[in-house]
Parts: structure tokens; sequence; C-alpha cells
């Protein structure tokens, strides 16, 4: 994209709702990033990626951490120390780690994905599990892993399910892996430690860079064999970084001041909720999380669409516009969701306008 391009896109957006992604570094958290100690991590020197690791790891109650420079690269890495070449995973098929990340495993760790359908809350029904799981015959690459995903298209993935799933693969001699890119947004949506989110599996890859509002980074947590493995293929893959302790200083702002505010982006999701199902035309799924979930009538989809772009108003848009999909995250306001209201508002007010004609 040219420079112009991508100012002139930002100029026009007042209100990101795009996705959690898009929130900048604050003050604090630049203050933070401009100070920090940093020595070569390759070498073990940096002392900033070291504390955010022991913090990630005890928050975590998990033995190790490894940070790592996005949730993509931390679940390839947990893919790929989990399960040797030929072997498979068991996951969605519409998971993060199976869907989004450009077939990694596959591509760069001879590792097979097995997906099965999921259910509309993120789970994988058990019985489906069980008969991925292939037995010991040459015929079949050996299955190694249970991937799940937490929060799943902004819902949480219900506990009693996660504990029967992982038992499950537990019992079959599998590995579990979550990808909990937004765990954070679980454990402050049931109001449980995020040690307990991850508890039931192996290693977990929470994202930095999401709602808690880091420039860059994840963390993967896990045993300390595992995040051995994941050290020596983070290095493999190009991963390897020097005096990264100024991305590491933002994901310790991050956990330090961002993590107990996502209750407000979850707050905001619900008012947000509360102001769209009022028009008729909008069919407004409830939120559990930050994401709140629309679905458009289709003749008005692409002009309703046109209306939020043309007055600033980024959301991401899927089936053509049929769905959309609205992030409340740290760059999202209460001012701006009222400014929202009124936007749709007068989208609504035009087209019974014109109907009445
Ligand atoms: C965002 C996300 C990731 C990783 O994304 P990166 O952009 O690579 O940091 C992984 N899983 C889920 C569920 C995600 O939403």
């Amino acid at each position: 994209m040219k420079p112009e391009t991508v100012e002139h896109k930002v100029n026009q957006i007042k209100c990101d709702f795009r996705s959690d992604t898009v929130t900048r570094p604050s003050e604090g958290m630049r203050q933070a990033m401009a100070t920090a100690e940093v020595g070569d991590d390759v070498l073990g020197d940096d002392p900033t990626i070291h504390r955010l690791e022991a913090l990630a790891a005890e928050l975590t109650q998990k033995e190790a951490a490894i940070f790592v420079s996005s949730g993509t690269q931390s679940n390839l890495l947990a893919i790929m120390a989990h399960c040797q070449r030929g072997e498979e995973y068991i996951v969605g098929q519409m998971a993060h780690c199976y869907r989004w990340e450009a077939g990694g495993a596959a591509v760069l760790g001879s590792v097979q994905p097995q997906p099965i359908e999921n259910e509309s809350d993120g789970s994988i029904r058990l019985e489906r599990i069980a008969a991925a799981i292939k037995p010991d015959d040459p015929h079949f690459a050996i299955t190694r892993l249970l991937a799940l995903e937490n929060t799943w298209n902004g819902r949480v993935l219900p506990s009693e399910y996660v504990h029967q799933a992982t038992d499950l693969a537990r019992t079959q001699g599998l590995a579990t892996h979550l990808d909990g890119a937004r765990a954070f947004n679980a454990s402050s949506a049931m109001d449980m430690d995020i040690a307990e989110v991850v508890a039931p599996f192996d290693s977990a890859s929470l994202c930095l860079s999401k709602g808690l509002g880091a420039p860059v980074g994840s963390v993967l947590v896990g045993p300390h064999d595992v995040i051995g493995r994941a050290r020596r293929l983070r290095k493999m893959l190009g991963g390897g970084m020097r005096q990264a302790g100024v991305l590491a200083a933002a994901g310790l702002y991050a956990l330090a001041h961002n993590v107990e505010r996502l209750k407000e982006d979850h707050a905001l999701a619900m008012e947000l909720a509360d102001a769209l199902q009022q028009f008729n035309g909008l069919s407004v799924h409830p939120p559990q999380t930050n994401m709140v979930f629309v679905d458009v009538e289709p003749s008005i989809a692409k002009s309703f669409a046109s209306h939020l772009s043309a007055n600033g108003v980024a959301v991401t848009m899927l089936r053509d516009g049929a769905r959309q999909r609205w992030v409340t995250h740290l760059d999202v306001t209460r001012e701006h969701v009222a400014m929202v209201a009124s936007i749709v508002d007068q989208f609504f007010t035009q087209a019974s306008a014109l109907a009445e004609q």
C-alpha cells in the first residue's frame, strides 16, 4: 500500500471496530518501552524478556513461557513442539490454528491437521474427537495432539466441555493445546483466574497484541520440555529476536494495566449490542465478551455497509455485509458507541423516509 493510501484510510476511520488488533500503544506503554532494560535475547541476556516470561508462567501456573512475535508463530511452535513429522493434530474445521495460519503446521512442520466440524459454540463433539483418534496402524498418521480455541468468535468455550474434551484426549495419550489468543477475555467473562482457564491444557498461546493493547507479541506457556523445544523451533523459524525487551516491556505493561479493564470492553460490547438491536433489519447476537455479530437484512446489507464506511465507522464485513463483526477494545469509547448509534439511526431514518415516498 502506498503511504498516502494508508494515511487516507486511517484518516477516514473515526471509529475502528474491525478488531482488537488495531489498538495502538498508549503513552504509558510507550514510556515503558522506551526505558526497557535490554540485552541479546538469543544469547539469553534480555532481562525484560526474562521478566515477561517468568510473569506469564506464574500467572498461568505453567512451568515455563516463551515470548514470540505473534499468535500464529506461537500456535505453530506449539504444534511442532508437540508433534513430530508424520504425526497429526485434531483441530476444529474453523479454528484459527488450522484455517487462518496459512497451513503452517503442514508446510513447515510436516504435521497433518485432522480438522473436524465445529459446533456453533466452538466445541468439537466428543464422539467426533474419539472417532478421529487413529489406531496404531501403519496406514495412519499418529494422532498426537488436540487443539481447542477459547474464546471462539467472542464466545467462551463452556468449561465443562473443556474438561471433558481434554480428559478424553489425555486418556487416549494425546497432548492438549489451547489457542488462547483471547483467553484473558474468557477469564474476565467467566470471572475465572487465567490459570484456571488454561489448567486443562498442556500448553496455551496467549496474545498480548489484541485486547491487551501491546503492539506486538504473544506468549506460549507450558511444560519445560515443550517450551524448550519451542525455543529451538523459534530460532529455526527465524523468530529469535535480539534486544526485543522493548517489545516485552509493552507486554509487561499490558499484563499490569490492561487485563482488569477487559471488563470495560465487554460492557461496551453489550451497550453496542443494545444500541444496534433497536433497528428492524439488524439481528444482533448477544455478546459474551468483546465481539458483537450482527446479521443484516440482505436487501440493505450493501447500502448499510457504505453508510457506515462513509461516516468513518469501520467494521469487519462477512458474507458480503450480511453479517458484520464489531469488536470493542482499548481505543473504543462510550462516545464512539453513542456516535455509532446516531449514525445507524440516520441510515434507518433515511431508509424509512425513502420507503414512504
Ligand atoms: C489473532 C488470533 C491468533 C493469532 O494471530 P496473530 O495475528 O498471528 O497474532 C490466533 N488464534 C486466534 C483465535 C486469534 O484470534
